[in-house]
């Protein structure tokens, strides 16, 4: 029997890359699986056939649309938000909508998901969210409004920890470095630079980062919460 058998697990952002891991992850552990998606329709309906999970359309930037989804999917047991995505450039350049799309998607689903998620989360619930490293270390010009939303959860994380507490609700932020996905593909041209920061000179994996989600969702993680869990190959040491 499955770790997470007779669990229900919601995962924001599945479709792909880090989130797709987690949703094939928890489907192994025998978890009846719900993800979203917003722009990888093909990818999105292939993981739900592969792995037997449901796959729904629900664009992070739209708050009362998440909401609405964690509504209608409660009560989960568990609540992965893992969508979100980085802009690059000249911070003087940029247009505003575009940063406050990203702070939409990283920051505002994270926090409104989590809320309505414990409403009627069982005790002894887990919502886990994907940072990053750069919540923590910075080390190139051009990413300011990205390290801003990923330090952002650290705060929510402390500040929820407190709220859900009492009911034996964790709540927990996963910090990758650089994993090999679309995103961030090992072949990309930041990979010599991003490598030379790093302990481990290679890219995660998605299916590391679902590990680490995994135990922090499991019986042996009860204990941890308001805590931030980086996993970089030492790219922030
Ligand atoms: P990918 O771009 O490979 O995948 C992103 C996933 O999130 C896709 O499934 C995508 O779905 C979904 N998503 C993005 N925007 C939205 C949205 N508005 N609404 C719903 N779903 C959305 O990214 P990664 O797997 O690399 O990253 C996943 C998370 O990990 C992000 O939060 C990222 O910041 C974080 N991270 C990644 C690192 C890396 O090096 N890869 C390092 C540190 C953190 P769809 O395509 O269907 O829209």
């Amino acid at each position: 029997m499955g770790l997470f058998e007779g669990k229900s697990v919601l995962v924001l952002g599945g479709s792909r890359g880090i989130g797709a891991a987690i949703v094939r992850r928890f489907r192994a552990d025998g978890a009846q699986v719900t993800f979203t998606y917003a722009g990888s329709h093909e990818a999105a309906q292939q993981l739900a056939a592969e792995t037997g999970s449901t796959a729904v359309l629900t664009d992070s930037a739209d708050r009362d649309a998440v909401i609405a989804r964690v509504r209608d999917s409660s009560p989960v047991d568990v609540l992965v938000v893992n969508a979100g995505f980085a802009l690059f450039g000249d911070a003087l350049e940029q247009d505003p909508d575009a940063i406050d799309r990203l702070f939409r998607v990283n920051v505002h689903a994270p926090y409104h998901a989590s809320v309505e998620a414990a409403r009627q989360m069982p005790n002894g619930g887990r919502i886990i969210v994907i940072g990053s490293v750069n919540g923590d270390r910075m080390p190139v010009p051009g990413m300011a409004s990205y390290a801003l939303s990923k330090s952002a959860l650290q705060g929510m994380a402390r500040g929820l920890a407190r709220d859900f507490g009492p009911r034996g609700i964790t709540i927990n932020i996963v910090q990758p470095g650089p994993i090999d996905t679309d995103a961030n593909p090992e072949g990309g041209p930041m990979r010599d630079l991003m490598h030379s920061f790093m302990a481990i000179k290679r890219h995660g994996r998605p299916e590391e980062v679902a590990g680490m989600v995994a135990w922090l969702a499991g019986p042996e993680a009860g204990f941890v919460t308001g805590a931030m869990h980086t996993i970089d190959g030492a790219f922030g040491a």
